[in-house]
C-alpha cells in the first residue's frame, strides 16, 4: 500500500528538518507519496497568502499531513499559519507525548506520558476586547448590571470560554486514545474551585466521560498542584487531557522534563484529518545551517505511522532513533552533554537509516 500524505515542509529549520523526516520514513519500507505543499511567509508574492487554499485542498483529500515549522513574524500583517490550518481543518486536539530517551540530558527516567490539549476554546479563543473601546466599556456595565462584579474601566479584556461539546470531545478523545494505545490512566487539568463554570463544567463533562471508560483509571488534579506533582514525581501520570492554556504551559513543561525541544514530537487532530508536527518552533537562526535537531520532527513521523497503522514501522524507526541517541556520537548539539559539539541534522538522518538497515 501507498500512503499518499501531504508534506508541508515550512520555513526556518522546517526544511531541513522535514527533508531528514522524509529520508528515514522512507528507509522503514512504507511507501510513500508525498504531496508537497508550501506556507508561511516566504510565499505570499507567489500566492498573495501564506496559507494557499489548494493546502488545505491537499490535507483534507490525504487526510494526514507531516508539516514542519512556519514562523509567524512579530507585528506582521498575517495572523499564525499554524493557527489558521489548526482552525479551518478542525483540528480540536493537541497531542504531546514526552517520554525520556536513555542519553538525553534529563534529571528524569522513565517517564512517559501524553498531554492532549484542546486546541480551539477557552482563553485561546480570541475574543478580545481592548482597554477603553466601546465594546469593553459596554461588557463591563453588563458585568455590574448582572451584579456580577466591578471591572475597573480601564481594564482590557479576554474571555475564557468553554462549552461542553468541546469539552466532551476532546475528553473521549484522551479516553480513546488511552485505549487505543494501551494506557492505563487519565487525569484531568482544571481550576474548578475558583472557575466554576468554565472549568467546573470541563470536570464536570470529564467525570461523565470517565464513568463509560471503566478499564481506564480516572483521576483530577488542580493545575497548581498538578505542576508541582509533575516535577516531583512524572512517572506517576499517563495521559493528561487539559483545557487550551493548561495544556499548552503543561506540554512545555512536560518537553522540559524529558529533555527539551530537540525530542518533544506532537500532533494536530480531528475526527477527520491529522497533521503531524514537532512541538519546536522555525528556530530561525539555525535556519540553513544543518544543524538544528530534527528528531522530534521523526518522532512525529513514528506518530504518523501509527495512526496510518504501520505500527511495525512506528516501533522500528522510534527504535533507530534512540538507539542513535543511546550511541551519543550522531546528535546535534542540543543533547550533547556539552552542547557545543554534535553532527549535523543530515547526519542525523544517516545514522537512523542505519539503524533501520542494521535492524
Ligand atoms: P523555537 O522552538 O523555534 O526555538 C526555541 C529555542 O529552541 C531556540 O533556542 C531554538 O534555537 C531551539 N530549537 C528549536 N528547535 C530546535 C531543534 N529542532 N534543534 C535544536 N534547537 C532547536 O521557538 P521560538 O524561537 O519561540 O519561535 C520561532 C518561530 O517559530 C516563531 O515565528 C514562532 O511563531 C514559530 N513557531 C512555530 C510553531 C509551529 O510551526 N507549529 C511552533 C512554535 C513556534
Amino acid at each position: 500500500m501507498v500512503y499518499r500524505v501531504t508534506l508541508i515542509p515550512g520555513d526556518g529549520i522546517g526544511p531541513e528538518v522535514t527533508e531528514a523526516t522524509r529520508r528515514v520514513l522512507e528507509a522503514t519500507g512504507v511507501a510513500f507519496q508525498w504531496d508537497i505543499a508550501e506556507a508561511g511567509a516566504d510565499i505570499i508574492d507567489k500566492y498573495g497568502t501564506p496559507l494557499p487554499d489548494s493546502v488545505l485542498e491537499s490535507v483534507r483529500k490525504n487526510k494526514v499531513a507531516l508539516k514542519g515549522p512556519i514562523t509567524t513574524p512579530v507585528g506582521s500583517g498575517f495572523r499564525s499559519v499554524n493557527v489558521a490550518l489548526r482552525k479551518k481543518l478542525d483540528l480540536y486536539a493537541c497531542v504531546r507525548p514526552c517520554k525520556t530517551y536513555h542519553g538525553v540530558p534529563s534529571p528524569y527516567e522513565d517517564v512517559d506520558l501524553v498531554v492532549v490539549r484542546e486546541n480551539e476554546e477557552d482563553l485561546y479563543a480570541g475574543i478580545e476586547f481592548e482597554r477603553g473601546t466601546p465594546e469593553a466599556l459596554k461588557l463591563i456595565q453588563l458585568t455590574a448590571e448582572a451584579k456580577r462584579g466591578n471591572i475597573n474601566e480601564d481594564s482590557g479584556i479576554s474571555l475564557k470560554v468553554i462549552s461542553e461539546m468541546a469539552s466532551r470531545r476532546i475528553v473521549r478523545f484522551a479516553f480513546e486514545y488511552a485505549c487505543a494505545y494501551c494506557r492505563k490512566k487519565v487525569t484531568a487539568i482544571s481550576k474548578a474551585n475558583i472557575l466554576k463554570f468554565s472549568d467546573g463544567l470541563f470536570l464536570k463533562v470529564a467525570r461523565e466521560v470517565a464513568d463509560g471508560y471503566s478499564g481506564i483509571e480516572f483521576e483530577d488534579k488542580l493545575v497548581d498542584n498538578m505542576t508541582m506533582q509533575l516535577v516531583k514525581n512524572p512517572r506517576q501520570f499517563d495521559v493528561i487531557v487539559a483545557p487550551n492554556l493548561y495544556g499548552d504551559i503543561l506540554s512545555d513543561l512536560c518537553a522540559g522534563l524529558v529533555g527539551g525541544l530537540g525530542v518533544a514530537p506532537g500532533a494536530n487532530v480531528g475526527d477527520e484529518v491529522a497533521v503531524f508536527e514537532p512541538t519546536h518552533g522555525s528556530a530561525p537562526r539555525y535556519s540553513g545551517q544543518n544543524k538544528a535537531n530534527p528528531m522530534a520532527m521523526m518522532l512525529s513521523g513514528v506518530m504518523m505511522l501509527r495512526h496510518l497503522g504501520e505500527r511495525d514501522a512506528a516501533d522500528r524507526l522510534e527504535k533507530a532513533v534512540a538507539d542513535v541517541i543511546i550511541d551519543g556520537k550522531s546528535v546535534t548539539y542540543d543533547i550533547m552533554p556539552d552542547r557545543t559539539s554534535g553532527v549535523g541534522t543530515s547526519q542525523v538522518a544517516d545514522a537512523v537509516i542505519e539503524k533501520l538497515a542494521a535492524g
